[in-house]
């Protein structure tokens, strides 16, 4: 965080900890490429992987035998290239803007074709080059967001000099409602993919995002693209999970004192006491991922006991009630546990009103970042990098 203090004074001054466990992402990844059944897995580590730091989340999982890496943006990619190993692959699933080709083709990273505008950009950059160029083909199969619709797939397939100089690595489309199991959309989506993807034969699949992983084989394709799940996220509610937490977070005491019965709690004074209550401030706020839908309804652990929010979630602390502790346990600087064993990103996502990946992606740059990672340095492939 500041390269003139030492990680461990860093550490204690910091307004919290967040702990990103590197083993259980590794963990993740071979057990979500165990599912899969011979099927590889790539890995989407677009927005900083949800939050937690690609550049040190991506070479994990190179290590780990990922060589197939998505991101949203070129810029992303661009940024991944120089710690990735020279075999992995790098895509782009927003596909790339104009006068991005040459950039994206210098650097040897694979866009994904939304458009047939894109499918002409890519072409056209590969004629200028005066060589073959690797994309990804996406299909809109039902989601309305990018790909290609049928009729544009078949006006393609119909006519092979548009996409000459360019080789079809994937055929792709995206799951609206993976983490619905009996949502027929699924199937839905499934059945014009496959009717897409009779235009291009031979061209290998790539479809299932987390969620999709576990929605059965006929969904694995021949390259999945999970994100959530390798953070620690739950792909599919009410499913038995067998990933395991990557993300730990506690945050700092900075305050604490006794109020009597009827004193009011923060901005807009929601919360009144009703008897005489010890509280608490912590060094963490909406500003630092903890959702202001959090005020008055969410809570932190210490030690297992919960302690709920009270009052509304200012930018850059939350006031929670310890009453519950006894006297003396918390003091300036004691760590209190935001997401860890006792609530999970799924508990305190459904509290905020949201869903675990908005949690991961708001966290911000506040917090002390760990990076625990015990001996995996026999793992697979590690010489190749
Ligand atoms: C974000 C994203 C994924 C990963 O989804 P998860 O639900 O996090 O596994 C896969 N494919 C596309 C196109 C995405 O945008």
């Amino acid at each position: 965080m500041y390269d003139d203090v030492s990680p461990s004074l860093a550490r204690e001054i910091s307004c919290g900890v967040l702990t990103i466990d590197l083993d259980a992402l590794a963990r993740n990844y071979r057990a979500l490429r165990a599912r899969l059944e011979g099927g590889a897995t790539g890995a989407v580590v677009k927005a900083d992987a949800y939050g937690l730091g690609a550049q040190r989340v991506a070479p994990v999982l190179y290590d780990a035998g990922c060589r197939d890496f998505f991101v949203a943006h070129l810029g992303e990619a661009l940024k991944l290239r120089p710690v990735l190993g020279h075999d992995a692959r790098l895509f782009v699933l927003n596909g790339l803007l104009p006068g991005a080709e040459g950039l994206c083709a210098d650097a040897g990273i694979v866009p994904v074709l939304n458009s047939l505008e894109q499918a002409a950009n890519w072409a056209a950059t590969a004629r200028e080059r005066g060589r073959e160029l690797p994309a990804v083909l996406q299909f809109d199969t039902g989601m309305s967001r990018l790909g290609l619709s049928g009729g544009e797939a078949q006006a393609l397939a119909a006519d092979p000099a548009l996409l000459a100089g360019v080789r079809l690595a994937y055929l792709m489309s995206h799951l609206a409602c993976a983490d619905e199991p009996g949502n027929p959309q699924n199937a839905d989506q499934l059945a014009v993919l496959h009717r897409c993807a009779a235009l291009f034969p031979d061209v290998p699949l790539c479809f299932a995002n987390s969620g999709g992983i576990f929605l059965g084989a006929d969904y694995h394709g021949a390259l999945a693209r999970p994100g959530i799940a390798l953070y620690g996220g739950v792909p599919a509610p009410g499913a038995d999970n067998p990933l395991s937490p990557v993300v730990r977070l506690d945050v700092r005491v900075i305050q604490t004192r006794t109020v009597p019965a009827g004193a009011r709690v923060g901005y807009g004074g929601t919360h009144i006491t009703a008897g005489e209550t010890r509280l608490a401030t912590i060094a963490a706020g909406y500003a630092d991922g903890i959702f202001r839908h959090l005020s008055n309804r969410g809570a932190v652990y210490f030690g297992g006991v919960r302690l709920p929010i009270a009052g509304r979630v200012s930018m850059d602390s939350i006031t929670v009630d310890i009453s519950a502790l006894p006297p003396g346990t918390l003091r300036l600087g004691s760590l209190v546990e935001v997401i860890g064993p006792h609530q999970t990103l799924e508990d305190i996502a459904g509290a905020a009103g949201t869903i675990s990946y908005e949690i991961l992606t708001s966290l911000g740059r506040r917090y002390h970042r760990d990076y625990p990672r015990a001996g995996t340095a026999t793992e697979e492939n590690r010489g190749t990098a």
